[in-house]
C-alpha cells in the first residue's frame, strides 16, 4: 500500500491507509493509547485501542521522536483535532529515538524555547517543528518565483569557483586556504566572474552560490558564509536599470509565495521609493537622526530610514542611490555630473541592506584609472582588467542576501533563523 500524506487523510474516511512520521506525542489513557504523528504536511491523531492487542503492546515501547509507520483505518472523530482521526491496526517502529532528547519539539504550553545556541546546536531536531519547516518552503518559493522571473527573461544561469587565486575585493575580510604548493582565497562575492559572464557576451545571468566573509561580526545579519543570489544584465542605460529588474524580480517571488504558500503578502507596489544618499540624510536629520559617518548609513540609519518611508510612502523597500564613490568599490561606475558619486545603490527592507547593486565600469582605461586611485595593486586584479581589454557591454547587476530577505519578511530575530546551518565566528557545526 502507498503511503498517505497526512494533508490528504480528509479525503480518505473509511479507508485504510499508511502513514509515516515521527512521534509527536504519546497520551496513555490506560484501555485506550492516543499518538500524534507528524509528517512533512502536518499531525493527526492515532488511537491504538486494546483490541489490536499488537500494535497496543508496541505503543508502550514507544518514544517520542520515534519514526513509526502506521496502517490504519481514517475515521470520522467530532473530538479529534481535525474532526477524524486514523484507528491503528499495524504499528511499525521504523527507527526508534533515544528517550532523552536533547531539545524538545513540542515546548508545551507557557514551557520555553531551549536557548538559541542550544538549538542550533541539534539543529536537526529543532528543524522538525512546522514553523521552521516553514522559512524553508518561503526560500525555495520565493527561489522559484525568481527563476520564473529569470526564465522568462532570458537569463542563463552560471555557477562560479568559490577558490580564487587572489582575494576577490579588498582583501581584508577573506579566508585564506591551503591549496596544495600555494594559498587559495575563498570568494567574498561571485561578482568578478559574472562581469565575465557580461564580457563572454552571455547578456543577462543570475547564480545563487555560497559566499565567504571572514569578517568577525556578532550582528543579527552577518554570517561567515552565506548564499548570494545575483544577477547582472547587459546594455543598461545606467543602475535605474537593475534597479527596475530587482523590482520585478521580488514581485516575482512575492506573488509566487502568494500563489504556492497563500502567504497573503501585500505585493509591494512598483516603482520602489528611491532616494540619494544626500536625500537620505538630509530625511533623517529632519528626523532628528545623525549617524557617525557622513558619507554611507549605519544600521540605526537604515532602520529609521525605512521607518520614514513607511511612513510617508507605506512601502517596505527603499533603495538608496548615489553612493559617494569613497565607499564604493573601485568598479562601480561614477555618476556622469558628479565624479565624487556612484551610480550604484542598496535596497532597503523595513530597516535592514538587503541588496547592493551598480552600474559597473566596463570602459578598461577608466576602471584602470579607478583602481589606481583606490590604492590597488594592479598586478593583483590584471586577469580582471583583462575582462574587458577585449571589448565588453555596458553592465550592471546586484548581490542579494536571500536570508536577510527572508528573515524581515518574517520578522525573525536573526538571519541565522533563515539559514539551514548557520555558519558565524563561533559555529562550525554541525
Ligand atoms: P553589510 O554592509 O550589511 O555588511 P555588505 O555591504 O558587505 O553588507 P554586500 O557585499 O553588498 O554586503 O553583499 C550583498 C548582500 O549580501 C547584502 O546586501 C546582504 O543582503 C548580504 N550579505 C552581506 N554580508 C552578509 C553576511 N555577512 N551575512 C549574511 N548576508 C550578508
Amino acid at each position: 500500500m502507498e503511503r498517505t500524506h497526512i494533508k490528504n487523510l480528509k479525503t480518505k474516511v473509511g479507508e485504510t491507509v499508511i502513514v509515516k512520521g515521527f512521534v509527536h506525542a504519546i497520551r496513555d489513557q490506560g484501555g485506550i493509547k492516543f499518538l500524534l504523528i507528524r509528517d512533512v504536511t502536518g499531525i493527526i491523531q492515532v488511537v491504538v485501542l486494546k483490541s489490536e492487542s499488537e500494535a497496543f503492546e508496541l505503543v508502550k515501547e514507544l518514544t517520542l521522536e520515534s519514526v513509526v509507520s502506521i496502517e490504519g483505518r481514517v475515521k470520522e472523530e467530532k473530538q479529534a483535532p481535525d474532526g477524524f482521526e486514523l484507528q491503528a491496526l499495524k504499528i511499525s517502529i521504523l527507527s526508534k529515538a533515544d528517550p532523552e532528547l536533547p531539545i524538545p519539539v513540542v515546548i508545551e504550553k507557557g514551557g520555553e524555547e531551549p536557548e538559541v545556541t542550544k538549538r542550533f546546536d541539534w539543529r536537526w531536531i529543532d528543524l522538525r517543528r512546522s514553523e521552521r519547516q516553514e522559512i524553508f518552503k518561503i526560500w525555495t518559493e520565493l527561489e522559484a518565483g525568481f527563476r520564473d522571473y529569470y526564465e522568462k527573461n532570458g537569463f542563463f544561469q552560471i555557477y562560479a569557483p568559490s577558490f580564487m587565486s587572489s582575494p576577490s575585493e579588498s582583501g581584508a575580510d577573506v579566508f585564506e586556504v591551503n591549496y596544495f604548493d600555494r594559498k587559495a582565497y575563498l570568494a567574498q562575492s561571485p561578482q568578478f566572474y559574472k562581469q565575465m559572464a557580461m564580457a563572454a557576451g552571455f547578456e543577462k545571468v543570475f547564480m545563487t552560490g555560497p559566499v565567504f566573509r571572514a569578517e568577525p561580526s556578532f550582528t543579527t545579519r552577518h554570517m561567515t558564509e552565506f548564499t548570494g543570489w545575483d544577477f547582472e544584465i547587459s546594455y543598461i542605460d545606467s543602475h535605474y536599470d537593475v534597479m527596475k529588474v530587482e523590482e520585478e524580480l521580488i514581485i516575482s517571488g512575492f506573488n509566487r509565495l502568494n500563489e504556492k504558500l497563500d502567504l497573503g503578502l501585500e505585493i509591494p507596489v512598483i516603482p520602489f521609493p528611491k532616494v540619494s544618499m544626500a536625500e537620505a540624510k538630509e530625511m533623517l536629520k529632519q528626523a532628528g537622526i545623525e549617524g557617525e559617518r557622513e558619507l554611507d548609513l549605519s544600521p540605526e540609519e537604515e532602520r529609521e530610514l525605512s521607518r520614514i518611508v513607511k511612513e510617508k510612502y507605506n512601502h517596505d523597500f527603499i533603495f538608496v542611490t548615489a553612493y559617494p564613490s569613497a565607499v564604493r568599490p573601485f568598479y562601480h561606475m561614477r555618476d556622469d555630473s558628479a565624479e565624487s558619486l556612484t551610480k550604484s545603490f542598496d535596497l532597503l527592507y523595513k530597516g535592514i541592506e538587503i541588496t547592493t547593486g551598480a552600474q559597473r565600469e566596463h570602459r578598461f582605461d577608466v576602471l584602470e584609472r579607478q583602481a589606481m586611485e583606490k590604492g590597488m595593486d594592479l598586478a593583483s586584479i590584471r586577469e580582471y582588467l583583462d575582462f574587458f581589454k577585449y571589448g565588453c557591454p555596458p553592465h550592471g547587476g546586484v548581490g542579494i542576501g536571500p536570508g536577510r530577505l527572508i528573515m524581515k519578511l518574517l520578522e525573525l530575530p536573526s538571519v541565522k533563523e533563515a539559514t539551514f546551518l548557520p555558519r558565524d565566528v563561533k559555529r562550525l557545526k554541525p
